[in-house]
C-alpha cells in the first residue's frame, strides 16, 4: 500500500497545475465559477433547475453535470432551459477531476459565459481533494441527512466556501437540527457562508439567487 503513496501525490499535483490553469483563465475572462458538491439525493440537479430558471433571461449561464452511469441529471438541465449543458460520465470514477472540465470546455465558448456550474458527482469524500479551478465550492446538505455531515466529512466543509442546506420544507419530520448543522460546519470551518432553502416549497431561493447575481455583477464580467 506504501507505494500508491507517491502515485496519489503526482495525480494530485497534475490536477492542481491544470486546475492552476483554468483558474487563470475563468479569471481572465471574468467567469464565476461555482463546484456544488453533495451527497447523493441532497437536491444538486434540483437546486441547479431552479437556478437555471431564476437566472437564464439575465445571464448566461453554463452548467457542466457529472455523474458516474448516466446523463440524466444533464437532460434535467437542458429541459430546465439550461442553453449550455455539458454531461460527463465518469464510467465509475467517483468525483471529476480538472482534467475532465478541462476537456469538456473544450466545446465551450468562455467569452458568451457568465457563471459556471459543475455538478460533482454525489459524494462528500473525494471530490474534496480535486480542485476544478472554481471561485467556490458550495455544499449543498439537505434535512433528511444527519446534521452531523459536517464532522463526518471534515475535509469537504473545510474546504466550502458556502454551505446551502435544502429541504427546509421537512425541518420537525426528522431529527435534523438546523442550529446543530450550523453549529457543526462553523466549528470545522468558522467563514462558512450559510443559505437555508426549499426547492420545494421556494423558501430562501430568492437569496440565494441574489447571492449568485451579486457575484455575477462583481466579476466585471457584465
Ligand atoms: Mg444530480
Ligand atoms: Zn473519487
Amino acid at each position: 500500500m506504501t507505494e500508491k503513496i507517491p502515485v496519489n501525490q503526482k495525480l494530485l499535483s497534475e490536477n492542481d497545475l491544470i486546475a492552476a490553469r483554468l483558474r487563470e483563465k475563468f479569471r481572465q475572462k471574468g467567469i464565476i465559477v461555482l463546484n456544488l458538491v453533495s451527497s447523493p439525493g441532497s437536491g444538486k440537479t434540483t437546486l441547479l433547475e431552479k437556478t437555471i430558471g431564476a437566472l437564464k433571461d439575465k445571464y448566461r449561464l453554463a452548467l457542466i453535470a457529472g455523474d458516474v452511469q448516466t446523463e440524466n441529471d444533464a437532460d434535467r438541465l437542458i429541459r430546465a432551459g439550461g442553453s449550455i449543458v455539458r454531461p460527463i460520465v465518469t464510467g465509475g470514477a467517483c468525483h471529476l477531476d480538472a482534467r475532465m472540465i478541462e476537456r469538456s470546455l473544450e466545446s465551450i465558448d468562455l467569452d458568451k459565459v457568465d457563471l459556471l456550474f459543475i455538478e460533482n458527482v454525489g459524494n462528500l469524500v473525494c471530490p474534496a481533494g480535486f480542485d476544478l479551478g472554481e471561485n467556490m465550492k458550495v455544499v449543498l446538505m439537505s434535512t433528511t441527512e444527519g446534521d452531523d455531515k459536517p464532522l463526518k466529512y471534515p475535509a469537504m466543509f473545510r474546504k466550502a466556501s458556502v454551505v446551502v442546506i435544502n429541504k427546509i420544507d421537512l425541518l420537525g419530520l426528522s431529527d435534523f437540527d438546523l442550529a446543530s448543522a450550523r453549529r457543526n460546519a462553523r466549528e470545522i470551518n468558522a467563514d462558512l457562508i450559510f443559505f437555508e432553502i426549499s426547492c420545494r416549497d421556494g423558501r430562501g431561493l430568492d437569496t440565494w439567487f441574489g447571492w449568485l447575481t451579486s457575484l455575477i455583477e462583481k466579476s466585471g464580467n457584465r
